[in-house]
């Protein structure tokens, strides 16, 4: 598409957008009386509009039914959980009794650790990208420690390069290939939350499994944003956050994915509760864990109802749009965020990447490699540039020293949206 830095194409675009209408189902932050421009659907996405029925509902049946709600809440909470199968399993490409709605993302990451890394001998590393999301860096330094290893000895970190600010892929091919004999476990982001670099979650899993190894996938940052087939590339498993892209609300309830083929394995271990019992017999209450046969076997305590009709009324409204129509969008708009950019450097004859007062997108330029974010270093500036933005209307995300990260989000961002941002950062500027 050619791009134009214009009012007008911007408007053509939206009226063209056949996501349009789903602009008017969110409620949008008011920053000086107008609707904010808001950027920062990857950290906190907007609540939807439908949202409070599907909590309300809740609340009212249980005022009604008290503890009956498990069997007659007009959702019965005893099986709550299992809505989420199918339409889960649709956003990020897997099968329903793969997917298993639970806890929250870092203590899932530890659930699943403890059933997936699985140190034996000299394979007993775990490979990971260099400056991960520090949740992850902690959960897994604590998992290598917890099978009495030291974290210098047992993680490898892949990093970019001298001078770089995302990670080459045939790196991390090579580094896996290059500890093939000791590495027990590769866990990496599907995209990386600071530059927003998407890595290739399928050549990953086949690299990882001819070396040996099992390989996870931390998919905050990818939940809800890119198209997955987390089954068809046999990743072995995941976890995502519902609060960033998936709307679901601060601190909702997370996300995880469990191959088929480790469905029913009867060595994998796993901390386990009564909600991982075979729901025919849970009730029972008897000596003697049962497994469900799908990824419910990794629940441990009964489901968090009210968080997950939050949930609820943001997957219903995924399913509605469809991730193709979604990722098609994103790619556009995240590629018209790009343009004005340039376009800002360009205006005021800024050309030199190093040069102060130059916007340096360190965000794969690569479509492939990169989902709803932009990550800017801005050169020559410090956070001034980023309280500038927020009062004159942008709410974006700031990273020390000098980073904003933007992720306009195809749901509910507009070219209208991206245009204004330019407008509003060169003003800033
Ligand atoms: C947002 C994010 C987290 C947050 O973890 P919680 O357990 O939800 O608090 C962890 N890891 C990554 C990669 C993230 O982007």
């Amino acid at each position: 598409m050619t791009y134009e830095n214009t009012l007008e194409f911007a408007k053509q675009q939206d009226a063209h957008d056949p996501l349009k209408s789903y602009r008017n189902k969110f409620y949008f932050p008011v920053i000086n009386g107008s609707e904010a421009i808001y950027f920062t659907g990857n950290s906190l996405g907007l609540q939807p509009k439908s949202l409070q029925d599907y909590v309300l509902n809740e609340l009212e049946d249980w005022a009604s039914f008290g503890v009956e709600g498990h069997f007659h809440a007009r959702s019965p909470w005893l099986s709550y959980h299992e809505k989420f199968a199918a339409p889960v399993a649709k956003i990020v490409g897997a099968e329903p009794d793969e997917i298993v709605v639970m806890n929250q993302l870092t203590v899932n990451l530890h659930l699943l650790m403890v059933s997936f890394y699985r140190p034996k001998n000299e394979r007993y590393k775990i490979l990971c990208e260099a400056k991960a999301f520090p949740s992850d860096q902690y959960a897994v330094e604590s998992q290598v420690k917890f099978h009495g290893y030291k974290p210098e000895d047992a993680i490898i970190e892949v990093s970019p390069r001298e001078g770089e600010y995302c990670i080459h892929h045939e790196d991390i091919l090579e580094a896996i290939e290059k500890n093939k004999n000791s590495i027990a476990l590769v866990m990496i982001g599907g995209v990386n939350y600071y530059n927003g670099q998407v890595f290739d979650m399928k050549a990953i899993t086949e690299a990882g499994h001819k070396a040996g190894a099992v390989v996870g996938f931390d998919l905050a940052h990818a939940a809800g944003n890119l198209k997955l087939h987390l089954h068809d590339w046999n990743v072995d498993f995941a976890c995502w956050c519902t609060y960033k892209y998936l709307n679901s609300g601060p601190g909702s309830v997370g996300g995880v994915f469990i191959h088929q083929n480790h469905l029913n394995n009867p060595v994998t271990p796993r901390f386990t509760g009564w909600w991982g019992h075979d729901k025919q017999t849970r009730f029972k209450m008897e000596k003697g864990f049962v497994p469900m046969p799908t990824a419910e076997a990794w629940q441990i305590s009964n489901a968090p109802v009210l968080s997950m009709a939050a949930h609820k009324a943001s997957v219903d409204i995924f399913n509605e749009a469809g991730m193709d129509t979604l990722t098609a969008k994103a790619e556009l708009l995240t590629g018209y965020l790009e343009f004005i950019i340039d376009e800002t450097n360009n205006k005021r004859n800024l050309r030199n990447e190093k040069q102060a007062g130059f916007l340096e997108i360190i965000t794969p330029r690569d479509k492939k490699q990169r989902g709803c974010q932009i990550s800017i270093v801005a050169h020559g500036h410090g956070k001034d540039l980023f309280n500038k933005l927020t009062t004159a209307g942008v709410i974006s995300d700031w990273r020390e020293p000098n980073v904003i990260r933007c992720a306009p989000v195809p749901l509910y961002n507009s070219f209208e949206d991206v245009f204004k941002f330019g407008e509003i950062l060169m003003d800033c500027l």
